[in-house]
């Protein structure tokens, strides 16, 4: 098996497999994993991924596959046995959780938002009311402690109206 040699061992395969004698269609083509078994330094084929035991190794690449159980499980199995794949991927309690953590993840963000929105507020109204005063203060020719206790009213007066 020359293909053999190009393939990567760490990797499994779907390859075409012929049914055995004992099959009901003995002629019918499935499809199995291929894998490299480190213990007998060789690939092997396992059953059919309809479940059907099958002959050992594989038919040549691109033979039809007859089995309409296996040809329905290919995709799954071909996302299975791509590399980088995650079994959680597939789980649908897993992927439940992960959207539920990002909404509560989003849900504490807009929390956060908005509180840094209401100071936010808070300290533009505090800026503007003190412009208004020392404005008020410069018209004046303010002095000394007059200014300082205005200056320290006008800082008070915003959040005395938030509470
Ligand atoms: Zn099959």
């Amino acid at each position: 098996m020359s293909e053999s040699t190009e393939l990567d061992k760490t990797r499994r395969y779907l390859r075409p497999v012929q049914a055995t004698i004992i099959s009901d269609d003995p002629n019918g083509v499935h499809l199995a994993v291929y894998e490299w078994l480190p213990m007998f330094d060789a690939w092997a084929t396992g059953p059919g991924i309809c479940g059907e035991s099958m002959k050992q190794g594989t038919l040549p690449d691109g033979t039809a596959v007859t089995c309409a159980r296996c040809l329905e499980w290919q995709p799954k199995y071909e996302r299975m046995l791509a590399p980088g794949y995650r079994p959680e991927d597939d789980d649908p309690d897993v992927l439940r959780r992960r959207v539920e953590a990002a909404e509560k993840l989003n849900e504490a963000h807009l929390k956060v938002e908005h509180r840094l929105a209401m100071e936010a507020q808070t300290a533009e109204a505090a800026i503007a009311r003190v412009r208004d005063v020392l404005e008020e203060l410069k018209a004046q020719g303010a002095t000394g402690m007059q200014f300082y206790s205005r200056v320290l009213d006008a800082l008070e007066e915003p959040k005395r109206r938030t509470r």
